[in-house]
């Protein structure tokens, strides 16, 4: 028997430039390099050729096995690369089958708060600065009136490093405990007028509980120029509180003590759940239902512990020893500041009891907000 190996070769690169999947190729392959293909064939048929073709036909058809071997590798290849990023076993797959939807995320509830927050501000003139969070020991504690000796360090000290720094040695750096240093920064780089608010992370030394974290978030408020009042900073917590929590609420500032400002103050808002009363009716809402006996008597508003009153930030105007330290000349400029914690704004909005349930990462939680 004789072989015409250039009409084999021609007629195997049609069949292949027919074949689309791997089963179609795996029949393909079967047919030409199988144990009963072809290739085989045309070797068992060597022995009954005359002796002067066998080297010819040998080498033909080893020649042809190759061929068909690259040929079936690279359509392999070919159809691989094709349907890439299809989990499906490829010769199983089911075009009609709905695509797999992937989870789309969203801004977690404490960067919504903040976003919310700054946006206010920024309404109402403010610039959103940042600070970092290594802090040196004087913008965290001693340009902020709060001298080495002084008792409130205590509470606010967390980790230390020397500077790395060799000019700087001695010269202590630290995690900072609130976003206040912010406002040296802030200051000492530009001369006012000037409105800035400054969200960020901030450490203490807290045990973690229900209500404290090692970590939590602030936002600073600054707003520095030459004329500027206590009824001016009421007046724009006011507007933030109501556009926050909404127009219905009542404030009231209750004297305070912060190195840093001079008068102080802490603000509380009346209670947006309980109306201020204490008191929760059974009502529709998901919040006072948390409050509402299965009796429908009417209960202690959980959220203020039946105080009416829920305390929101602190805030001041700015201790003039505090411009003194920013480089400010003596008397020329006055200013407010305020601050107030993210996590706990967002657990008196929302109506959330535990500040740990913010960064457990529990996506039943986070997928609410
Ligand atoms: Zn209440």
């Amino acid at each position: 028997m004789s072989w015409n190996f250039q009409e084999i070769q021609e007629t195997i690169e049609k069949e292949a430039s027919q074949v689309a999947n791997l089963k179609d190729l795996e029949t393909f392959r079967i047919k030409y390099l199988g144990r009963k293909g072809l290739v085989q064939e045309i070797f068992a048929s060597l022995s009954s050729l005359p002796h002067m073709e066998r080297p010819l036909v040998g080498k033909s058809v080893n020649t042809l096995r190759s061929n068909i071997t690259t040929i079936v590798e690279d359509k392999k290849k070919a159809i691989r690369d094709r349907c890439a990023g299809i989990a499906a076993p490829l010769e199983e797959l089911d075009v009609t089958i709905p695509g797999v939807t992937m989870g789309v995320g969203h801004q977690h509830v404490l960067t919504q708060t903040i976003d919310a927050i700054c946006s206010i501000f920024e309404g109402l003139g403010f610039v959103v600065q940042e600070g970092p969070e290594i802090e040196t020991e004087f913008n965290n504690f001693t340009a902020l009136n709060i001298p080495v000796d002084h008792p409130s360090r205590d509470s606010f000290d967390t980790f230390y490093i020397d500077s790395p720094d060799p000019q700087r040695k001695g010269r202590y750096q630290l995690m900072r405990s609130h976003t206040s240093p912010a406002q040296i920064r802030v200051m000492q780089n530009n001369a006012p007028p000037l409105a800035v608010v400054v969200p960020g992370r901030v450490y203490r030394p807290d045990s973690v509980d229900a209500s404290h974290s090692f970590m939590f978030h602030q936002i600073e408020g600054l707003l520095v120029d030459v004329d500027i009042r206590f009824s001016d900073l009421k007046g724009l917590l006011t507007v933030f509180c109501q556009r926050f929590f909404g127009k219905k609420i009542k404030m009231r500032f209750r004297p305070h003590f912060f190195p840093f400002t001079e008068p102080s103050a802490e603000v509380d808002i009346s209670c947006y759940i309980c109306g201020g009363n204490g008191w929760v009716a059974p009502s529709s809402s998901v919040l006072s239902s948390m409050n509402t006996s299965l009796t429908g008597e009417p209960q202690g508003c959980s959220v203020c512990r039946r105080k009416g009153w829920l305390e929101i930030m602190g805030c001041g105007m700015v201790h003039p020893r505090v411009f003194t330290a920013a480089g400010y000349p003596k008397g020329k400029y006055v200013g407010l500041a305020f601050g107030l914690g993210v996590e706990r704004i967002a657990m008196l909005k929302y109506g959330i009891n535990d500040i740990r349930i913010f960064f457990e990462n529990d996506v039943r939680f986070l997928e609410q907000f």
